[in-house]
């Protein structure tokens, strides 16, 4: 850790509003000039726990690390405590990669990159390349390993000590996107178990992060 920066949280970089105009904010902790690292803490409004790995990520500072933090893509279904946005839409089925029409609890929305917060994560994830990308979702209680660096997703399940799952791609996610569109990249849902995560999960999680990380650094 390098001492530079005091351990709070960083300021808000605004990212842009959700379809009922709540804010949503990243945050920007490490190294600017480090290898950019993606963490977004809750993108179903009804998975929560992630929110608080990604508050404690805040506190940090890795070196040769530019980590991007993202509490709450979806403020509205947190608010409403509803998986999908205020349109319903399930934000994960609605990216551009093999998008397809869904309905019910899967709402694809109408079209690629419908929906406002989608739309944020996309131009965000564009602009920064992040090596790494992990979103935090619940409550499979494993890691969803659908394509980039199987190493890294391993060493996330290591640390973490969530069950390490070799899984299909889904119509339209947020992973399955950043693992085509930028290859050499490597995005993964991390499934936390059902509930709120105890103090010492959260830091299994945080420290999950950056060995993943690390991991993505040194087999680059
Ligand atoms: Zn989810």
């Amino acid at each position: 850790m390098s001492s530079a920066r005091a351990a709070s949280a960083p300021a808000a970089v605004p990212l842009g509003r959700s379809v009922d105009g709540r804010a949503i904010e990243a945050g920007e902790v490490g190294d600017p000039a480090g290898t950019p690292i993606l963490v977004v803490g809750c993108i179903h409004g009804n998975e929560t726990a992630g929110v608080a790995v990604v508050r404690r990520l805040e506190t940090l500072s890795p070196r040769g690390i530019d980590l991007w933090l993202v509490p709450v893509l979806n403020p509205d279904g947190v608010a409403a405590g509803t998986r999908g946005n205020a349109h319903s839409v399930d934000l994960n089925r609605n990216f551009p990669y093999r998008w397809r029409r869904l309905g019910g609890v899967y709402d694809s929305g109408p079209q690629p990159l419908s929906e406002p917060e989608a739309r944020i994560a996309y131009r965000l994830i564009r602009r920064i390349h992040p090596l790494v990308s992990i979103w935090f979702h619940q409550h499979r209680d494993l890691v969803w390993a659908s394509g980039g660096n199987r190493a890294v997703e391993r060493r996330f399940a290591a640390v973490s000590r969530l069950a390490y799952h070799p899984l299909p791609a889904l119509a339209g996610s947020a992973i399955d996107w950043q693992n085509h569109e930028l290859p050499g990249t490597t995005a993964f849902a991390a499934e936390l178990p059902a509930g709120a995560a105890s103090p010492a999960a959260v830091d299994r999680y945080m420290r999950a992060v950056l060995a993943a990380a690390r991991m993505a650094l040194a087999s680059r």
